[in-house]
């Protein structure tokens, strides 16, 4: 595996910790940081830190006493707890989202396939498989999207990205991700809103694949 190089914004880390996420994001977060050791450390530095205002009350300057528990609780491995374990590409959240069971690919058309673990009112999060070559119709975002590979890797406008890394799109970003050769590309894709596509008749099925 090649390392990651694509990670969770710390603002966005914060608000995991906090509980502050939807559940489509936190899903993805999750699977996200137990892919990458580099975020699993700064996660334990928020739930640190958030333990430790909760705890200290009246506030006082920061203690050297509080300090050392923060790098003690970087020390200590941190696991997001999921029920499921890691199964083959698939890291706990995900196959906590699955329950259990295998992934139920419905086709998208050209190769491209889907798997919804949930979607309501306030967001989604899906699988998606990318045949090698292949191109996710060109969409902007009414809102933030996520989209963490798990296999393969893909490449769009802004970059290319490997298994564990998470790309992140909002309204002001345009794109067409392309599945790269190799292996199919197998992403995990979380929105807290709809896509809008530019093509008419993608637009037209998007009731239809909920996207
Ligand atoms: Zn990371
Ligand atoms: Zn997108």
């Amino acid at each position: 595996m090649s390392a990651i190089s694509h990670h969770v914004p710390d603002a966005m880390l914060a608000a995991y910790a906090a509980g502050n996420l939807p559940h489509a994001f936190a899903v993805t977060v999750a699977s996200h940081v137990s892919l990458c050791g580099q975020c699993r450390v700064a996660l334990g530095a928020h739930q640190a830190v958030g333990g430790a205002v909760l705890e200290d009350t009246p506030v006082v300057a920061v203690s050297s006493s509080l300090k050392d528990d923060i790098f003690a609780q970087l020390d200590a491995p941190f696991t997001p707890e999921p029920v499921h374990e890691r199964n083959g590409i698939f890291p706990g959240p995900v196959m906590e989202a699955l329950k259990g069971r295998e992934p139920q690919w419905k086709t998208l058309g050209m190769g491209v396939r889907q798997d919804i673990l949930s979607a309501d009112t306030n967001g989604s999060v899906r699988l998606l498989y990318i045949p090698p070559g292949q191109a996710v119709p060109d969409h902007s975002h009414n809102g933030l999207e996520l989209t963490l590979v798990l296999q393969g890797s893909f490449s769009d406008e802004t970059g290319r990205f490997g298994v564990g890394d998470l790309e992140i799109a909002d309204e002001h970003l345009e794109h067409t991700p392309v599945a790269d050769d190799g292996a199919p590309c197998i992403c995990l894709a979380a929105t807290d809103a709809r896509l809008r596509f530019r093509a008419l008749v993608p637009r037209l099925l998007q009731p239809l694949f909920r996207i």
